[in-house]
């Protein structure tokens, strides 16, 4: 049991990877995943330290693993990922049953952490600048037919909320050609799609080859075996006409861009150092959407941040109205430990849920009609495996779910089974806010083929 292992992960698509990261790295030393929580030698809790409910969930886990422990001495349990870079050692004050506490950047030292921590307590915060060089190839892609790419580490902005510059610390950038050698073989062993990553990921740069994030864009993009390119996290200050170029021209990188602008307000933007005003972001979706045709669109906006005013709020519902995002992310601010806001003087709750209410009742409408201008379209799709919830598909077929290259979720039945990875053309039938639900193209409707092939069944 003790070669079993479990990584259970919170937050981003960074945490993701470094999941998979770990998953790799744990294999290649003869551990293998195990079955379910009561099967694990090893618990790795893979955490989020951006807002602090995900500290809350950390610690209400690792109340349940304390009582595991207790009638399985020999479990490893080890906190990694943001909460083990911020609080360091205070986690075994805290839970002094937690065997391992590491940062990000020491994913690259897991297995000898875990073993050294079958006999000692340990610890690894450190900030290792060369964690860029190691294990991207181990890692164990868990979705099929995509692969997550991590371009850079760390975030060298300073916004004031923000506690990632803090966990993962200065950004290091990986080497062109590592990038795309990787991408290679990636693309070798069938992975169609690519996720390249980074928490800024547009300002990645390979100094060495005087090459941009568009050059990396469109090296990626022209390797042979892969179809689909996307990218995140972009940030607003490095988006460039030359990467919406490479967008607009390059067939394989998707018509999807994540680009958070956090809030509408000018003085709520320098509060938060972000480094742009409303109107220069605006313009780059102008510039960008005139670029790539049929965009779709997605952001972030962090709602009631110290010192907002109605008025404030009042300018991100205007931003949200004028630019018509396919969606978004939206958070309530959250004091960060350690952070320039953490200090302010905070919206009491109550206003900032209203706010926050008003801003997703002004989505729900624009999100509605950004997802109707896909009906009766034709969409590829990314299988990734079958969709059991609500009501089942006609008889004798299969219903499955997977994103489309606008990153919207396709929900579609079709007539045979499909292996998750593949990629697939879906008629869109039917839209709603959150999903398009279609037949895979190509095959007849499910009533149609249904009343066709009766007769045949009766003669049977
Ligand atoms: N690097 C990306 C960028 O600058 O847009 C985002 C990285 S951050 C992990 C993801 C999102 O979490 C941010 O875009 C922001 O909206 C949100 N976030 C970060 N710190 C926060 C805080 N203290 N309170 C609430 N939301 C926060
Ligand atoms: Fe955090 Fe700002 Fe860096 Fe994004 S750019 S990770 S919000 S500091």
């Amino acid at each position: 049991m003790t070669a079993t292992y479990r990584v259970e992960t919170w937050g981003c698509q960074m945490n993701e990877h470094d999941a998979e990261r770990m998953a790799g790295l744990l294999n290649r030393r003869g551990l293998s995943a195990a079955a379910s929580e009561a099967d694990a030698g090893v618990v790795i809790l893979n955490t989020c330290a951006v807002r602090e409910k995900a500290e809350d969930k950390l610690y209400s886990r690792l109340g349940e693993l304390r009582l595991l422990k207790k009638e399985r001495p020999d479990l490893v349990i080890a906190v990694a990922g943001c909460i083990g870079q911020m609080s360091g050692a205070d986690i075994f004050k805290r839970a002094p049953f937690v065997d391992l506490v590491l940062g990000p950047r020491a994913i690259k030292n897991l297995p000898e952490l875990v073993e050294q921590a079958r006999r000692q307590r340990t610890i690894d915060v450190n900030l290792h600048e060369d964690s860029v060089r190691f294990g991207y190839d181990d890692a164990e892609r868990l979705t099929p037919g995509r692969a997550r790419v991590t371009v850079m580490e760390g975030c060298n902005k300073t916004c004031t909320y923000c506690i990632v510059p803090t966990t993962r610390g200065r950004e290091s950038h990986r080497n062109y050609d590592a990038l795309l050698d990787e991408v290679r073989r990636l693309a070798d062993r069938g992975f169609v799609e690519i996720e390249l990553l980074g928490q800024n990921v547009n300002a990645w740069v390979d100094e060495t080859r005087s090459r941009d994030f568009a050059d990396l864009c469109r090296g990626v993009a022209r390797v042979g075996g892969i179809k689909r390119v996307r990218f995140t996290t972009s940030h607003p200050l490095h988006f460039t006409e030359r990467i919406a170029a490479a967008m607009g021209e390059e067939p394989a990188l998707c018509p999807y861009l994540h680009l958070p602008v956090q809030s509408g307000s000018n003085a709520v933007l320098r509060a938060m150092k972000r480094g742009y005003s409303r109107e220069n972001y605006l313009e780059r979706l102008a510039m960008v959407r005139a670029k790539v045709p049929n965009l779709s669109l997605s952001t972030d906006f962090i709602v009631a941040f110290p010192g907002e005013t109605e008025d404030d709020h009042a300018a991100t519902m205007a931003l949200a109205a004028e630019a018509r995002f396919d969606f978004f992310y939206s958070f309530l601010y959250s004091p960060r430990p350690g952070t320039p806001a953490e200090s302010l003087d905070g919206i009491p709750r109550a206003v900032a849920k209203d706010r926050h209410m008003r801003l997703l009742e002004l989505q729900a409408g624009i999100q509605e009609e950004r997802m109707s201008r896909f009906a009766g379209a034709v969409s590829e799709v990314l299988v990734e495996g079958e969709d059991g919830r609500g009501d089942h598909p006609p008889a004798g077929w299969r219903r499955y779910f997977g994103h489309d290259r606008h990153w919207k979720i396709v929900v579609f039945d079709a007539p045979r089974p499909l292996e998750p990875g593949r990629l697939v053309d879906v008629k869109i039938e039917r839209t709603t806010p959150h999903q398009l639900r279609g037949t895979m193209a190509g095959a007849l409707p499910p009533a149609a083929s249904r009343s066709l092939s009766l007769p045949v069944m009766a003669g049977r």
